[in-house]
């Protein structure tokens, strides 16, 4: 059984405006100890995915549809009081922005223990210090470390902080939003090396979200590539980026320079992503996809699936062309 297991997710946003259909039918599955590349532009529903999963959405977001299955329990059933159980205890986030994400007026290490008491009242303080201090340790940061504030942090000390706060309550699933937004390469680097050590080492689920697919090549085992609010194209990592046949996969990874590849041309995708409010019919991706057809604009192309995990959803790949 999958760890978490993510069925015809839907969630949107109610505006004054109308629906924006954010997360519309979504599929994928993570086991333990492997990591999801979740991928796409800014806007795409990356995010909403991770809000949804741990059920935190902001004001005017619903899942409305779908089911979201963590160890077999549906979170989308769940009453609050079990779901606030799984948070932290089941299922943990690293946020992007690690300096918003830690309050500037506790010290990182009183942090910790306050989530290690919230979720398991029975552990006394000291033991709780003592855990965080070995947390300290386990994310590369001196122990002492855990007496100071967080802008006495660097930006990866404060990354490392909140992989640690995320690990707090050992849960079996990590979410990790663009942990490496606002870190220099060096320390982007090594950040994305300890949370894929820790992976291994604790048999983690992870989800990665990120729009940088170097990343992902990286890090996980496998990824989804998102566009507007779908999944377009999922696999292992060695075909998507080998053989990828959707063609906004196609049009992201040529957009990314490779060090290993030969030289060739960066190409950009023309157009922006749709407004969610109106999203195009049919496929979401034809009024900028370069092989758009007639039927690309009236029927929604639905996910097929070519081999063990690995699922195209476009017209082009269900006529046996590739573009
Ligand atoms: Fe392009 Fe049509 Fe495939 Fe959409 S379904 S990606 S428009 S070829």
């Amino acid at each position: 059984m999958a760890l978490l297991e993510i069925q015809d997710l839907k969630t949107y946003y109610y505006t004054l405006r109308g629906p924006v259909k954010a997360v519309d039918g979504i599929n994928f599955q993570v086991k333990k100890g492997e990591a999801l590349g979740l991928a796409g532009e800014s806007g795409c529903g990356k995010t909403t995915v991770a809000l949804s999963v741990l059920r935190i959405l902001p004001a005017g977001g619903k899942i409305v549809g779908g089911k979201i299955l963590f160890r077999g329990e549906d979170l989308v059933k769940l009453k609050d009081k079990r779901m606030r159980e799984i948070r932290w205890k089941g299922i943990s986030i690293v946020f992007q922005g690690a300096m918003n994400a830690l309050n500037p007026l506790f010290k990182v290490g009183d942090q910790i223990v306050e989530a290690i008491r919230l979720h398991e009242p029975k552990v006394k303080k000291k033991q709780a210090w003592e855990r965080t201090e070995k947390l300290f340790e386990t994310v590369g940061l001196e122990p002492s470390r855990a007496k100071h504030y967080p802008h006495e942090y660097s930006g990866g000390m404060r990354q490392r902080g909140l992989i640690a706060m995320a690990l707090a309550c050992n849960p079996g699933l990590l979410i990790a939003d663009e942990p490496g937004t606002a870190l220099d390469v060096i320390v982007q680097a090594q950040v994305l090396k300890l949370m894929s050590e820790l992976k291994d080492k604790l048999n983690l689920g992870m989800i990665l979200i990120t729009h940088d697919l170097s990343i992902i090549t990286e890090t996980c085992e496998k990824t989804a590539i998102m566009y507007a609010g779908k999944i377009v194209e999922q696999g292992d990592i060695v075909t998507i980026f080998k053989e990828p046949l959707h063609p906004y996969t196609q049009g992201l990874i040529s957009a990314f320079p490779s060090i290993k590849a030969a030289k060739r041309r960066m190409t950009s995708i023309h157009g922006s992503p749709p407004d969610l409010l109106k999203p195009p019919t049919g496929c979401r991706f034809h009024p900028r996809c370069p092989h758009a057809m007639d039927i690309c604009k009236k029927e929604d192309p639905r996910p097929l699936k070519l081999a063990r995990d690995h699922y195209v959803a476009c017209h082009l790949v269900e006529m046996g062309k590739t573009g």
